[in-house]
């Protein structure tokens, strides 16, 4: 019974309150009620005084004055309290308390004026009696608007005040007051409607501005997050590309011409092998190691990204002399040259370093990026693993490069290039074994081009592959009037590697002309190799099981890591001119270049020593092992004319 009881109750709070409130809706009704709740007792007040003001010396002088007195001071001490809760905060807590309080009050009041309407009425004529009755019944209906925002409020005002009324003009008999009752009821059950519909909208208007809000919250978050996310490198949390290009820009729109500052590019050497020969977790590991390293390098006021892959770059004040920043970039090689430490072991790598000062090398973030890219360039060709701060000489080289790049753009015929060929010979009789083929560009109005300025740029321009079926139709042509024994060696683009069709094609020039695959070989460089070593080795496998000759060319120009040639398909190894070098004052060079001999003789692979310029290389060389050796102390590149091949030399 108990259960039933409760349960009824609270269905009917339910639908008096609607569904939960929140706090957003309380805080509502609690800001409607400050505004309202003042009126409701000013309402309260002239009307109880207007009653007070005709039954004065009617009614006895308790109720017109001492209870009037009395209920007038209640009105008046509850509308200035709540009046002055304009000017307070409200814990939710605190206005939860203020709007029960308000529900209790509004019963209070309304048995309290309801009790003192129905004293006086016995008391007058038909005229004060109506008044009562109006009184009641007009007092009801503003404290109900007043408190629209409180359905709880509405609903007991109307019971406690309505049930009484109703009963009491029922009771007594009197045809017209019947009348009125009935029709108040029927005003005060719809105007409780109405209130109760109007609260619904009230509270849901309130629910959806408070989960646009939510919304407008949630989207401000994630818009924060996004544009991090833009501007942030996933793996090392560096400045990505875009944000660099972006603070750059900000840099030059702010910049005095007179305040120079430094735009630093680092690219890794050796950083593929990394990720090819102990996976990407380790290459990841490196890279966010690098990137603390050179944090901790470069001062706090300096900008650092990762602008890709393996490439890092950075803007600093200028430090005034150049040799300050040698010193920096010295500092940088050196850090990046300290071994990581991998579970599978320590990895080795280098890293070149290009500088642009601002505003000598550009005066565009376009043009420092360029400069700072080509003094790289050059500190990577140059020597691995240095730095090189760009120059004036740099500017003619750019100069003409783009002069050649325009000339080959525009003018590049095919006939216009030729072949060179510097015999490779065995270092011990100086017999010549075979010929490298070397292109050679001779344009009408800049000269001589050399092959490693305009191959590049016909990489670019997408015409190395007509270049190279070009010179070895030439080459094989020549190769015809060779005495039998002689091999040509033909280089091969990283273009040319990964195009089939340009393979296909070379096949076909071969057969046209009826020399077989072993007369050829096709030299690669280590670099092409390793910039997609499985995808080369495959194809490289793929030649030799045509029959042809593979050389790994420039080694130890690269990643110098011996550790992968295993992996590699080829026949032989040509050592950079770069260990020949310096093979006589530096011993580290002697002893790389003996275990290069050492495991190609143990790989069963032939070994070609490049850049032999003395005697005394050729005797150092010889004595480490080496046979087939290749360069200006044998042999300068010329067209193939030079070379008296019925008589072939036999010293130098
Ligand atoms: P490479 O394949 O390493 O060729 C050897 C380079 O070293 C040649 O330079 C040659 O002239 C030079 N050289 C030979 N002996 C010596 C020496 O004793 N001392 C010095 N200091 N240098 C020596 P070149 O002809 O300027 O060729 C440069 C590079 O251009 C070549 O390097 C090769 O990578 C590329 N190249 C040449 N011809 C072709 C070609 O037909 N196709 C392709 N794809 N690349 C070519
Ligand atoms: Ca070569
Ligand atoms: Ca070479």
């Amino acid at each position: 019974m108990d259960d039933a009881f409760i349960k009824i109750l609270k269905v009917i709070y339910k639908w008096v309150d609607g569904e939960e409130r929140s706090a957003e809706i309380i805080f509502a009704q609690f800001k409607e009620l400050i505004t309202k709740v003042p009126l409701l007792y000013s309402i309260l007040l002239v009307n109880s005084l207007a009653l007070v003001y005709t039954h004065y010396g009617v009614a006895p002088d308790y109720l017109t004055i001492y209870v009037a007195a009395f209920l007038s001071f209640a009105c008046i001490s509850r509308a200035v309290r709540w009046y002055g809760y304009r000017k307070s905060e409200f814990t939710l807590r605190q206005a939860v308390n203020q709007i029960r309080m308000t529900v209790f009050f509004a019963v209070l009041m309304s048995i309290g004026f309801s009790a003192w309407g129905y004293a006086l009425y016995s008391y007058g004529d038909v005229a004060l009696r109506s008044h009562v009755i109006y009184y009641i019944s007009i007092t009801v209906i503003g404290i109900i608007v007043c408190l629209i925002h409180l359905p709880a409020a509405t609903w007991a005002v109307s019971v406690t005040v309505g049930v009484p009324f109703i009963s009491f003009f029922v009771y007594s008999g009197h045809p017209v007051f019947l009348a009125v009752a009935i029709n108040f009821t029927l005003v005060i059950v719809v105007l409780a409607m109405v209130a109760q519909g109007y609260y619904r909208a009230f509270s849901s208007v309130i629910n959806a501005k408070q989960q646009l809000e939510l919304q407008h919250r949630h989207t401000k978050k994630l818009n924060l997050q996004n544009e991090v996310l833009a501007n942030q490198d996933g793996l090392t949390k560096l400045a990505n590309r875009r944000s660099f290009a972006n603070y750059l820009d900000k840099k030059l729109s702010k910049s005095e011409p007179q305040k120079s500052f430094i735009v630093g590019l680092i690219d890794l050497d050796g950083f593929k092998p990394v990720n090819d020969i102990h996976g990407h977790a380790a290459g990841d590991r490196v890279l966010t190691e690098v990137s603390g390293r050179l944090t901790k390098l470069l001062s706090n006021q300096s900008m650092l990204a990762r602008i890709g892959g393996d490439e890092f770059a950075f803007v600093i004040e200028h430090t005034a002399e150049h040799i300050e920043i040698k010193k920096l970039g010295q500092l940088i090689t050196a850090a990046l040259q300290v071994p990581f430490q991998m579970r599978t072991g320590l990895v080795q790598i280098s890293g070149s370093c290009g500088f642009a000062i601002y505003p000598e090398a550009g005066n565009t973030a376009e043009e420092l990026m360029e400069r700072a890219d080509f003094a790289l360039y050059e500190a990577k060709n140059n020597a691995r693993g240095s730095s090189i701060i760009f120059s004036n000489e740099h500017e003619s080289l750019i100069r003409k490069k783009s002069q050649v790049e325009l000339a080959l753009t525009q003018s590049l015929q095919k006939e216009q290039i030729t072949i060179h060929y510097q015999p490779i010979v065995d270092g011990q009789t100086g017999e010549i074994l075979g010929f490298e083929s070397l292109a050679r560009w001779l344009h009408p109005e800049l000269g001589q081009i050399p092959p490693d300025q305009f191959i590049v740029i016909a990489e670019k321009t997408g015409m190395v592959n007509e270049i190279t079926l070009h010179l070895f139709e030439i080459a094989i042509q020549a190769l015809k009037t060779w005495p039998k024994d002689l091999y040509l060696s033909f280089n091969l683009s990283a273009h040319d590697v990964i195009n089939s069709v340009t393979l296909e094609k070379l096949r076909e020039t071969l057969d046209k002309h009826g020399i077989a695959p072993n007369k050829i070989q096709f030299e690669i460089t280590e670099t092409t190799m390793m910039a997609d070593l499985e995808h080369c080795s495959n194809i490289t496998q793929d030649l030799q099981q045509q029959g042809f000759l593979v050389a790994l060319d420039d080694f130890g120009s690269g990643y110098s890591s011996l550790s992968y040639i295993h992996k590699l398909a080829f026949d032989t190894l040509k050592i950079d001119r770069s260990f020949v070098e310096n093979v006589q004052q530096n011993p580290r060079s002697r002893g790389v270049v003996k275990t290069i001999l050492e495991l190609c003789s143990s790989f069963g692979v032939r070994c070609i020593v490049e850049g032999v310029e003395t005697e005394e290389q050729k005797d150092l060389l010889l004595e480490l092992g080496c046979s087939s050796m290749q360069g200006y102390y044998f042999y300068r590149p010329a067209p193939i004319d030079k070379f008296n091949l019925g008589s072939v030399k036999t010293d130098a």
